[in-house]
């Protein structure tokens, strides 16, 4: 029989990958709450609406990358391919507008269709912030400086780099797109398939192309500099002298474009060079339109994601959790004393393994496999007395001990 295997871009998360997994999750949480975000959570599929449109029809996730299908009842439904949108949604649904500013904490799975290689999955997991109803520089500071503390409280602060740019407001953005435009229609021929049909839709994105050839004619691009208003040069300022007072390196990177058509003003990026292609680990941005395309209120907002998957291939491996007490029976006598004393001893908030069977040598085996720091050996003779044998596994000591002592005894190994 062939081998089953998981479908193609997804994989199972076993013990050692899922602890990196609840590290990040747990560090970012306990951070992002230090800001004050709140975590909630949205359905993992939605009307394909809510994607489609405001995510843009022109961009990578929805031109190719989206998991839609109708389902039985006859809705067009899509997986989700980012937090975003859905987070946003809930706001408009839950009327929570009025309630600005809204602060948020999200994780999850993310599907999207892609092709998977290192660092790039079809289910993944994103860790995400948003900050929503702020239209002021300091919202941006803020959640760049979360992401910051984040990763430095993994351990891999001094491993990512913070690139930051700036779009503008809408007028900015129109006015480079035109130049972009004009730009690359006199490159028309040498631009690759792919950014040809960018180039009406969404010029932007050109470069931001990984292709050889797109990379050269990038160079000579114009600079989105030279075509900010005012008011969004004050805004870019204002995001700086933030960062900066915060003591928060980063470097501009007038390429930073980012995938999705909502962004306006900051996007940024935190990126390592040690995961090749997929360099990227944590990426956002402003995004002050989206509520309106959605059929909302006006909502400015500033948000990022991050991929836990490639966050995990950085941190380092996360120590086990506790070291059990394994309590091992000696005899069949001593089996369901052994039970009831497991039972107990997790009730008092103890890790506790159980040798089930085979002789002493092999269950002691077992304990030691089984990393605990000590056992407890039910034989018969010391059971009669109403005590049992604790074993110190490290040190190879032991020492009998009453079985009303035994708790409070195995708290100070702990
Ligand atoms: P990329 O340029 O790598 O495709 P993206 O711009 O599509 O990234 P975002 O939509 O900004 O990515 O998602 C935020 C983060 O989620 C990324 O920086 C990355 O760490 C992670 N991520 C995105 N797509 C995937 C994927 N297919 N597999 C694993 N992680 C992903
Ligand atoms: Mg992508």
């Amino acid at each position: 029989m062939a081998q089953l295997q998981p479908a193609r871009g997804t994989q199972d998360l076993l013990p050692a990958q899922m602890r990196r997994h609840r590290r990040i999750i747990e560090t970012a949480r306990e951070i992002a709450a230090r800001y004050g975000f709140a975590e909630m959570s949205t359905p993992i599929f939605e009307f394909t609406e809510v994607f489609a449109r405001p995510i843009g029809e022109a961009t990578d996730i929805v031109a190719k990358e989206m998991y839609t299908f109708v389902d039985r009842g006859g809705d067009e439904i899509t997986l989700r391919p980012e937090a975003t949108a859905g987070i946003v949604r809930a706001v408009i649904s839950n009327g929570l507008a009025q309630q600005a500013p809204l602060k948020f904490f999200y994780t999850g799975p993310m599907f999207r269709y892609e092709r998977p290689q290192k660092g790039r999955f079809r289910q993944f997991h994103q860790i995400d912030v948003e900050l929503m109803g702020v239209a002021a520089p300091q919202a941006d500071i803020e959640v760049i400086a979360c992401g910051r503390q984040i990763l430095d409280a993994l351990g891999i602060g001094g491993r990512v780099v913070l690139e930051l740019n700036t779009l503008g407001d809408r007028e900015s953005r129109a006015a480079y797109r035109d130049a972009l435009v004009a730009f690359y229609k006199r490159h028309l021929d040498d631009l690759s398939e792919d950014s040809r049909r960018r180039l009406e839709r969404n010029p932007l994105r050109i470069l931001d192309s990984k292709d050889e050839g797109d990379k050269r004619i990038n160079a000579d691009a114009p600079s989105n500099a030279e075509y900010l208003t005012p008011a969004s040069r004050d805004f870019f300022d204002g995001v700086r002298r933030g960062l900066d007072a915060l003591g928060i390196e980063y470097k501009v990177n007038p390429r930073l474009v980012r995938g999705l058509d909502y962004y306006v003003h900051t996007t940024f990026e935190f990126i390592t060079t040690e995961l090749g292609a997929q360099g990227t680990v944590l990426g956002g941005g402003r995004y002050d339109g989206l509520s309106e395309i959605m059929g909302g209120p006006p909502l400015p907002a500033v948000g990022w994601a991050a991929g836990i998957e490639r966050l995990a291939m950085l941190i380092e491996e996360p120590p086990e959790g506790r070291r059990p007490v394994a309590i091992v029976p000696a005899g069949d006598d001593a089996a369901l004393p052994a039970l009831k004393l497991a039972e107990e001893l997790r009730r008092a908030g103890f890790v506790v393994e159980l040798g089930y069977s085979g002789n002493m040598r092999k269950r002691l085996q077992r304990a030691d496999k089984a990393n605990a720091r000590v056992a407890v050996i039910l034989g018969e003779t010391e059971l009669a007395r109403g005590a049992a044998v604790l074993r110190d596994l490290d040190k190879g000591e032991q020492e009998e001990v009453p079985l009303a002592e035994l708790a409070d005894r195995l708290g100070t190994f702990y």
